[in-house]
């Protein structure tokens, strides 16, 4: 089932919108001004000891910060209404709590402002003018570009170069001292380096990074499994990197957040004791990094709100090539003494901003719970949500994946949920808003029966998958013929879920092979059709009929075998007849294929109703020839090369086509197996922080493919 995305027009609803799911409860603020102000109070102090004291959000923090933003702006209209405890009167976070020893802040550690798109970023352009203006400072402003990691404020204390403590940021003014859990976070460094002053106390966000997030994810799963099979509960599995790395720091047992792979970006001085002051924040980020000390390379220093604009329309495109989460772009004045003579208000400094990037999560209505059925039968529930705009595009469902998954999370219809989308990652339902759940809701039970032919839906024992075993059912049918012509198969252009659905309703189509005999006269007669439609299918059709044999092989809808698979097959085995002639053995035999994949493909074949599928495609005259051999020295057998950015004269495919041809492979992502990471112009951002991090040797193609090509060559690094 694919999630319903509309990608972005380029604005935002999200940002204008604050009364979806959780702000549109409560009494109305046109009938009851104060009531509402009342509420809004109770809400925000109740998600506030959530967040902060328990590291267990109950609502995304779009919709918090739509509560604040209301509140804001009611006590605006209403200046009667303000209380001196109203949360925007008072300090930032939550109590500290009694788990932890209290630590006072020196200098206290303060929250920062917002700015929700470009116009409040301006709007805090002028008013950082104006002030600077009335206290004489005049001369040219510079900023500093900062990313906002999503983590968990630290203050990190160092005296005569020895780490000494770490305390949270609290309430701002008394924090929670985690001094133990902290020194066993790898980046953070135990000694600093030579030239350490007396104290220097510095300030910057611990954070999870992604993949150690995803590991942890994979172990909560393994471990609910194993809990699940003894009898016992599981455990709620986390459900992004910042609430995870905020919990994995407050542990009890320091061990624990050491087995957790937390790390630290600092991004500013605190108490410094005994060094000569610093004139600008970028000069004090340099002077922290020749220290030891982990400074984020993603900062820029420009001199107007244009290029800070720039800045942060950047990070909101390249948000993901990061390996970690952010949430803004924190911009800063640089120069320290403007920065001491501007001061704070009662929460945070006026000489920073905090531009916030679109919402990643956000809540809406469940409306429905329903089972879609693929080309293998399988029945996977999927949600359908009231549309919401999360991550770039509007959500309207989102897959719940099975059963167990949908009694885990309790996700009922008529339910407020949280729904996350990160970039590219398909949609997720987070889990319910609880408080909001109408009373009386009913549990969802799995459909006994199939939502298409009304067949058994069937859940074989220690499976987690519902199955509809009907191979006629018209569902399965519909979802093979589209996967056979989608991209990723036969790519036959114009012939989409809503034509196929079409073709078959009118009994013009019933299997694959049926596209290659297609009915075009009648097809011509259809609405919407006509002789410019026909002749793009007929040639789209035509088309497909050359496509590599691994394409056909994949689109033939073989359970297990994906599109690697068939690739390896056929650059082993050769043409269509070696393929289906294999036995079990030699399929295995091939590298990539395991037991499970070589018995599917050898029954598959072995059906007689497969067999005469696949002699009729023969028949329409697809492509049955297998890869050209290649005559390339196998210069890098085994090796992992990865490419990233453009390598001058080799496109992205050229460039891993030109690995695999010489036996190598061209993978995704770095990892401590990866030969070497290629880097050729406009690389991303991750995979090279990666290939340092990991030591992984890169090989500079920004300017020159030479090097490339002398590795393609030898096989050996330069
Ligand atoms: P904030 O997170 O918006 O901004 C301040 C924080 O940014 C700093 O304390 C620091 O930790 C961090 N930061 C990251 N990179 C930085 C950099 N380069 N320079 C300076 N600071 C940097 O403000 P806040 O006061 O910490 O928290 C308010 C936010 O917390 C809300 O906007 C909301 O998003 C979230 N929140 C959510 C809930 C919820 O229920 N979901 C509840 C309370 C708060």
């Amino acid at each position: 089932m694919s999630a319903a995305d509309t990608p972005s027009s380029g604005s935002d609803p999200a940002r204008s919108d604050g009364r979806t799911g959780v702000s549109a409860a409560g009494p109305d603020p046109a009938l009851d001004p104060a009531g509402r102000v009342d509420w809004l109070v109770e809400q925000i102090r109740h998600h506030n000891g959530a967040y902060y004291e328990q590291d267990a959000p109950e609502i995304p923090d779009a919709d918090y910060d739509a509560l604040v933003r209301e509140l804001r702006a009611l006590e605006a209209e209403h200046p009667d209404l303000v209380s001196p405890d109203s949360p925007t009167q008072t300090g930032v976070g939550g109590a500290p709590s009694t788990q932890f020893a209290p630590v006072e802040h020196t200098v206290p550690m303060m929250s920062l402002d917002n700015a929700m798109d470009v116009d409040e970023l301006r709007a805090w352009g002028e008013r950082t003018a104006r002030r600077l203006a009335e206290l004489g400072i005049d001369g040219p402003v510079r900023y500093v570009c900062e990313l906002k990691i999503d983590g968990l404020a630290m203050s990190i204390r160092y005296e005569g170069g020895e780490y000494v403590r770490a305390a949270t940021r609290g309430n701002g003014k008394v924090g929670e001292d985690v001094t133990a859990n902290v020194a066993g976070i790898d980046p953070v460094p135990a000694r600093l380096g030579k030239g350490a002053p007396p104290v220097l106390e510095v300030r910057g966000e611990i954070y999870l990074p992604i993949d150690a997030f995803h590991a942890l994810q994979a172990r909560t799963e393994a471990e609910n499994a194993q809990a699940v099979a003894a009898g016992r509960k599981p455990r709620p599995v986390p459900v992004n990197p910042r609430n995870a790395g905020a919990g994995s720091l407050r542990q009890k047992d320091a061990s624990v957040t050491a087995s957790r792979g937390l790390a630290f970006w600092c991004y500013q001085l605190g108490e410094v004791v005994g060094a000569d002051a610093q004139p600008s924040h970028s000069g004090a980020l340099e002077w922290l990094r020749g220290l030891g000390l982990p400074v984020n390379p993603n900062t820029k220093i420009v001199d107007d709100l244009d290029a800070v604009y720039e800045f942060c329309a950047y990070w909101t495109e390249h948000r993901h090539e990061l390996d970690y989460e952010i949430d803004g772009i924190v911009v800063k004045l640089d120069d320290l003494a403007v920065q001491q003579a501007m001061g704070a208000t009662a929460k945070a400094p006026r000489w920073a901003i905090a531009y916030k990037l679109p919402p990643e999560e956000r809540t809406t209505i469940l409306r429905d719970i329903q089972v879609s059925v693929g080309r293998t039968g399988r029945a996977t529930p999927f949600a359908v949500l009231e549309p919401v705009f999360v991550g770039g595009s509007t959500v309207g469902m989102a897959t719940l994946h099975n059963a167990d998954q949908v009694a885990l999370k309790d996700v009922r219809p008529g339910d407020t949920v949280t729904v996350r989308k990160a970039g590219d990652v398909i949609p997720e339902v987070v889990g319910p808003v609880l408080e909001l759940r109408p009373k009386g809701l009913k549990e969802w039970v799995f459909p006994s029966d199939c939502p298409s032919c009304g067949g058994p839906l069937e859940r074989g024992e220690g499976e987690v998958q519902h199955r509809c075993n009907n191979e006629a059912c018209p569902s399965r049918v519909l979802a093979r013929i589209c996967h056979f012509a989608s991209r990723g198969a036969m790519d036959i252009d114009g012939l989409g879920e809503q034509q196929v659905a079409l073709f078959l309703d009118l009994g013009l189509l019933s299997d694959v092979a049926g596209i290659y005999t297609l009915d075009m006269d009648r097809i011509r007669e259809l609405p919407g059709y006509g002789d410019l439609s026909v002749s793009n299918l007929t040639a789209a059709i035509d088309a497909s009929r050359s496509r590599p044999l691994a394409n056909l092989l994949f689109g033939l809808n073989i359970v297990h075998l994906g599109p690697s698979g068939a690739e390896a097959l056929t650059a082993a085995l050769g043409g269509l007849d070696a393929v289906r002639g294999a036995s079990v053995d030699d399929l295995a035999a091939v590298e990539g294929i395991g037991p499970v994949i070589a018995e599917s493909v050898h029954s598959f074949f072995a059906d007689p109703v497969q067999a005469d599928l696949v002699d009729r495609l023969v028949a329409a005259g697809l492509n049955v020839a297998g890869p050209e051999r290649s005559v390339l020295p196998q210069t890098l057998t085994g090796k992992a090369v990865v490419v990233t950015g453009t390598v001058p004269g080799f496109s992205r495919d050229d460039a891993e086509q030109a690995i695999k041809a010489r036996g190598g492979k061209s993978p995704g992502s770095v990892s401590k197996k990866t030969f070497a990471v290629v880097v050729g112009e406009s690389p991303g951002a991750s995979k090279l922080t990666k290939a340092q991090d990991l030591g992984v040797p890169v090989l500079d193609a920004a300017a020159s493919a030479a090097v490339f090509e002398s590795l393609l060559e030898t096989g050996e690094l330069p």
